[in-house]
């Protein structure tokens, strides 16, 4: 058998561009298979179509059709984000724009551990890491920057231990109730003590009980405030909480992987008034940034935290090298190889610009709006409370928590509508976290209609599990 051709050199791009076409023609024939937002029949019925499609997935000889079937067969049964009644998740649709700078990414395939296999994209990454920084922290922060992750979790671990180590090896964390479940996870990966809990009765870290426990508490302290929670898309209180972490000498850690984007626009970008004063903040680009996972960015104040992930391998980084000017690149994560993320990410930051994402923001706040005021208006569903970013949380009036749960399995197992749960003030609410800057009013009447009816049918009896 002749070699299979390579995605990139001189032959690369004529390589792609048929396969390219199978792979969009593919895409196309999965989704009018699919002819919804998830596929129907549940978890069972997926895998059984699946794995009847994929057959034998390592054949003794190897199959030419198998890019167009398992294509078409895992964008049958996949969840669109692009679907306007697909919400349950900060699970953005991509934009084709970053979805194509991506490709060429995977094409060149350069790997950011060294700047021998990285060359632009190491000067890229430090460009966009600096441009996002001072996005967060002002234009005065020069020397703020930011490093690439996979994500809201891989950023909460690295602010978690770029504190530790700048307190000289312990520290102990202080979260509100609403913190991200990463952080407390990242307390125990790094060995850490047991985190201290400040209420958030009202969603959001209260900075009277934080002062309480700065004021009891001693030792290394760093503080962890989110913007934008998971579930509610709530703000904490970051001024005040900025000012007693001040006063009581403990780092500041913001958790900014959902709220993060509303910096974008000129409308919502208030409501992140006091991030600027964290040490640390973690920022999503999959969630209101609209990039295909991953897109994670940690942005740090102060460059010196960075040396404690200092880390030396001869053949990637040796001395000599460094000295005589090739970018030491191992210190910015603690992974090796690692993809250009930042590609699809200058693309579309340069493509749109501040304007062009603060439109998308704007878009999918007022539809989160638009919904809640439907709801309101609606009496036969209870709205928890106005959006602040662009999560709604709902339920059907008078219905049992077991019925609202029904529900939500109900839709999902139709394949009609993909909504998420989650339990606050002792009830479960079903909750719209809208980021389709295409969804539309219309949608929005339909998917409270898909509710209703569901639930309808539920209460005569034909529960489905
Ligand atoms: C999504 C989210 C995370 C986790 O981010 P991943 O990208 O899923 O790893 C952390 N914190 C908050 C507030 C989030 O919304």
């Amino acid at each position: 058998m002749s070699t299979p051709p390579l995605a990139s050199g001189p032959e690369g791009p004529r390589a792609l561009r048929p396969l390219l076409d199978t792979v969009l023609a593919a895409l196309d024939a999965g989704a009018r298979a699919r002819g919804g937002p998830l596929p129907a029949g549940g978890p069972d019925a997926v895998a059984a179509r699946l794995r009847q499609a994929v057959g034998e997935a390592l054949p003794d000889q190897g199959a030419p059709n198998a890019l167009h079937v398992l294509i078409r067969a895992f964008a049958e049964g996949a969840a669109d984000p692009a679907h306007p009644l697909c919400a349950a998740h900060l699970h953005c649709p991509s934009l084709a724009l970053a979805t194509a700078a991506d490709l060429a990414a995977s094409a060149l395939n350069p790997s950011l551990d060294s700047w021998d296999q990285a060359p632009a994209a190491s000067e890229l990454e430090a460009m966009i890491a600096g441009v996002l920084a001072r996005e967060i922290y002002g234009a005065g922060e020069r020397e703020a920057t930011s490093l690439i992750t996979t994500g809201g979790t891989e950023s909460n671990q690295l602010a978690l231990l770029l504190a530790r180590e700048a307190y000289g090896g312990s520290v102990r964390l202080v979260v509100g109730d609403n913190a991200h479940h990463s952080l407390p996870r990242a307390a125990w990966l790094l060995g850490l003590p047991d985190p201290v809990v400040v209420p958030a009765p009202a969603g959001t870290l209260d900075p009277v009980a934080l002062d309480e426990t700065l004021t009891r508490l001693t030792g290394p302290l760093l503080v962890a405030a989110t913007a934008g929670t998971t579930d509610a898309g709530l703000i904490d209180p970051l001024p005040e909480i900025a000012a007693r972490c001040a006063a009581h000498g403990a780092r500041l850690h913001i958790d900014a992987a959902y709220g993060g984007g509303l910096l974008f626009s000129d409308r919502h970008r208030a409501r992140l008034t006091g991030l600027n004063a964290a040490d640390t903040v973690t920022l999503d680009l999959h969630k209101l940034g609209w990039q295909p996972v991953a897109a994670g960015l940690l942005a740090v104040k102060n460059p010196r935290d960075l040396t404690a992930l200092r880390h030396r391998a001869d053949y990637l980084n040796a001395a000599d090298d460094t000295e005589a000017g090739l970018p030491d690149l191992l210190g910015r994560s603690l992974r090796t190889t690692r993809r250009p993320d930042v590609l699809k990410l200058a693309v579309t930051l340069k493509t749109l610009g501040r304007d062009g994402l603060g439109t998308l923001v704007d878009q999918v706040c007022a539809r989160a709006r638009d919904l809640a005021a439907l709801v309101e208006e609606h009496p036969g569903f209870e709205l928890h409370a106005r959006p602040v970013i662009s999560t709604v949380l709902f339920r059907p009036a008078g219905a049992t928590d077991d019925t609202v749960a029904a529900v939500r399995r109900a839709l999902l197992t139709d394949g009609r509508a993909v909504l998420g749960r989650t339990r606050l003030d002792g009830r479960l609410w079903l909750k719209a976290t809208l980021l389709n800057p295409a969804t539309g009013p219309d949608d929005l009447a339909a998917l409270l209609h898909l509710v209703t009816a569901r639930q309808a049918t539920l209460v005569e009896g034909h529960t489905p599990r």
